[in-house]
């Protein structure tokens, strides 16, 4: 559907006036940000609920990050799925049976594209528009202001509904480290985000920065491409392999979870594991970790203490600053990389949103990116208050959905978020005592942690959850919610 086409007959409702502006009422309708696999599947459970749905997208396309021809999404051309496929999936669309156990980023794209045909969701979708604006209007409903991203702009439109579900992703807008001295450095510097393929690394000196799964694949690959690799970490991680046992490790831990085993002997069972299969890090030159396992978000990596073992990569400590044709690590080395890549995570974002409204907790101004143009301008970022990382405190007609990080995949917890969130905009008319009661939850409970271990308040693991833990509290929302249909 284009933005402009056969507007008129969409409107169910009156034009109503907000500062002399036009605002279209869409009744019962519900805004959804975002068609990535949290707004389509949100744009399938609302509807299922029985909602009108509005979706959104900037992009020309439905996947989200999964869709590689868009210019902001974070995969290159290796990604393959870090969460195997049952822990994947939207728990009522499996992927193939003939899939591998982790399928490449072009066959997620597929899986989502014909998720969006089987529910018949593309009609419910405005592509190439752009929300600019969400604020508060009367009685819980919302005003959400809209722009064409066509490069022949568009006037900008407000329509009016009766709920919004945020599905905007989090792994988009590059986090930039500030480093001394990098203005001035010659070498080449990206963000993870603008690499794309192993060509890149052809032949090149490089310093990858970031021991996250993302920097763990793009050292490996300039194992295999590079004239020289260094992989520069700041702590020490638990590199999981992608097999134990002849299993994918999350199916597991997920075993040992169905079968109720608390948190210390799942550890101690990782932590024997990774004794027999990978042994003592600090062999490889790499730190210890500081943490015990499942306490943080796994680096599931089987390739990377290969390639180190064989002289591959060669592990570094921090940055300590740049020079103009070298960068000093903090145990006084220097080096000459060529091109330094930053895998250094995303930041997440709500331009459109007042910080308040999610309860955003710190407010720094930050510069997030060194491609220039609408990127690089200063944003405001923070930790959002949310019950489930999903609802905000005095604003439950207003949910985001996928802003989570789990030890599994993010497909099926964004898929029960946003029935939760259905039911819940349901119980507001037909069951209010119940709605009531979610709410006094969303109140007492927002800025909880769903994470079995401890986290940092490092950016790397706001959104941290346990999905055990996770959808059991998702559940618990569902039975206060429940009868409500
Ligand atoms: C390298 C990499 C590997 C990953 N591997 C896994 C994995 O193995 N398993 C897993 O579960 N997850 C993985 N992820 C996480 C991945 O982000 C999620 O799987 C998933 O994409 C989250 O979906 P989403 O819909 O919440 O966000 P996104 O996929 O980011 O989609 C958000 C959508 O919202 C749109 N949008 C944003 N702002 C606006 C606006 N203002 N107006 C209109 N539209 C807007 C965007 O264009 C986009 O289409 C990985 C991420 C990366 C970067």
């Amino acid at each position: 559907m284009s933005y402009d086409q056969d507007l008129g007959s969409e409107l169910t409702g009156t034009t109503l006036w907000r500062d002399g502006w036009p605002v279209y009422d869409r009744g019962e309708t519900v805004c959804v940000i975002g068609a990535g696999p949290s707004g389509l599947t949100a744009i399938k459970n609302l509807k299922e609920a029985g909602f009108g749905v509005d979706c959104y997208e900037r992009e020309t396309g439905v996947g989200g990050a999964w869709n590689w021809r868009h210019d902001r999404s974070p995969v290159y051309a290796s990604t393959h799925l870090i969460s195997s496929k049952p822990l994947t999936q939207f728990p009522d669309f499996p992927m193939p049976d003939d899939w591998p156990d982790y399928p490449h980023h072009a066959r997620v794209l597929s899986y989502l594209e014909r998720y969006a045909d089987h529910f018949e969701l593309r009609p419910h979708i405005w592509f190439g528009t752009e929300v600019v604006k969400v604020e508060p209007a009367d009685n819980g409903r919302w005003d959400v202001t809209t722009r064409s991203t066509s490069k022949y702009g568009g006037a900008e439109r407000i329509h009016r509904y009766a709920g919004v579900m945020v599905a905007n992703g989090h792994n988009w807008s590059p986090k930039m480290p500030a480093y001394e001295g990098l203005e001035d450095y010659r070498g080449d510097v990206i963000h993870a985000g603008a690499y794309k393929d192993s060509t890149q690394l052809r032949a090149r000196r490089v310093l990858v920065v970031g021991g996250g799964n993302t920097g763990c694949d793009i050292a490996v690959e300039a194992a295999q491409q590079a004239a020289r690799c260094w992989h520069s970490t700041r702590r020490g991680y638990w590199y999981a392999p992608k097999y134990v046992l002849g299993r994918p490790t999350d199916q597991v831990n997920d075993q040992l979870l169905a079968l109720r085993a608390p948190m210390r002997l799942r550890q101690w069972f990782a932590h024997r594991t990774m004794r027999l299969a990978v042994g003592d890090v600090t062999r490889f030159g790499l730190p210890k970790p500081d943490h015990k396992i499942y306490q943080s978000h796994p680096v599931v990596n089987s390739q990377l203490l290969y390639y180190v073992g064989h002289g591959g990569i060669a592990p570094v400590p921090e940055i300590a600053r740049f020079h103009r044709t070298s960068v000093e690590l903090t145990d006084g080395r220097h080096i000459e990389p060529d091109l330094v890549v930053l895998a250094t995570g995303y930041l997440p974002r709500f331009d459109f949103l007042e910080p308040e409204l999610l309860g955003l907790d710190a407010h720094s101004r930050v510069s997030s990116g060194p491609e220039g143009g609408a990127e690089s301008r200063p944003v405001v970022v923070g930790r959002p208050k949310l019950y489930l990382h999903s609802f905000p405190r005095r604003h439950p007609t207003l949910a985001v959905a996928g802003l989570v990080q789990p030890d599994a995949g993010v497909f099926p917890l964004a898929h029960w978020q946003s029935v939760v969130f259905a039911r819940y905009l349901r119980a507001r008319q037909s069951a209010p005592q119940r709605a009531a009661e979610f709410g006094r939850r969303i109140e007492k409970e927002a800025g909880g942690s769903w994470h079995e271990g401890r986290t940092t308040d490092s950016t790397r693991h706001w959104f941290e959850v346990s999905h055990g833990l996770y959808l059991r509290e998702l559940q618990r929302a569902l039975d206060t919610l429940e009868g409500a249909r």
